[in-house]
């Protein structure tokens, strides 16, 4: 049996979709949700970041997570997340809500906690 290298060229890497507005607005799988975390009641723990280790990021100047893209896990991988974090503050909302979740949260008197010695 030959192998053709030329297939590895030609094979799309994702699916193929027909638009239909409901798109995660940075790309990415399909999902009528976006994940946010309430970084003003973080404890950084950094439970989150160990199970979706594509979505959630320790910030490096408040040393608290933070949902760095939506299409990096699968959704149950991103619930099994939430479902870790021990003070609750991680939520799903709409796309549209995250830039005024972003406003609130800059407005907010958030103190930085102790960073992790890895970081
Ligand atoms: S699991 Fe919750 S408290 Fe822990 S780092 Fe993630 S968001 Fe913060």
């Amino acid at each position: 049996m030959t192998f053709d290298p030329s297939a590895a060229f030609e094979a799309k890497s994702y699916k193929e979709l027909d638009p239909n507005g409901k798109e995660p607005i940075l790309g990415g799988t399909l999902r009528a949700k976006a994940v946010w975390v309430d970084e003003s009641k973080c404890i950084g723990c950094t439970y989150c970041g160990c199970v979706a280790t594509n979505t959630f990021a320790m910030e490096s100047e408040m040393g608290r997570a933070r949902a760095i893209r939506q299409d990096g896990d699968s959704t149950e991988v991103i619930q099994e997340a939430i479902d870790t974090c021990p003070v609750d503050c991680i939520q799903w909302v709409n796309f549209e809500d995250l830039d005024d979740l972003r406003a609130k949260l800059e407005k907010s008197d958030i103190r930085p906690l102790g960073l992790p010695p890895w970081v």
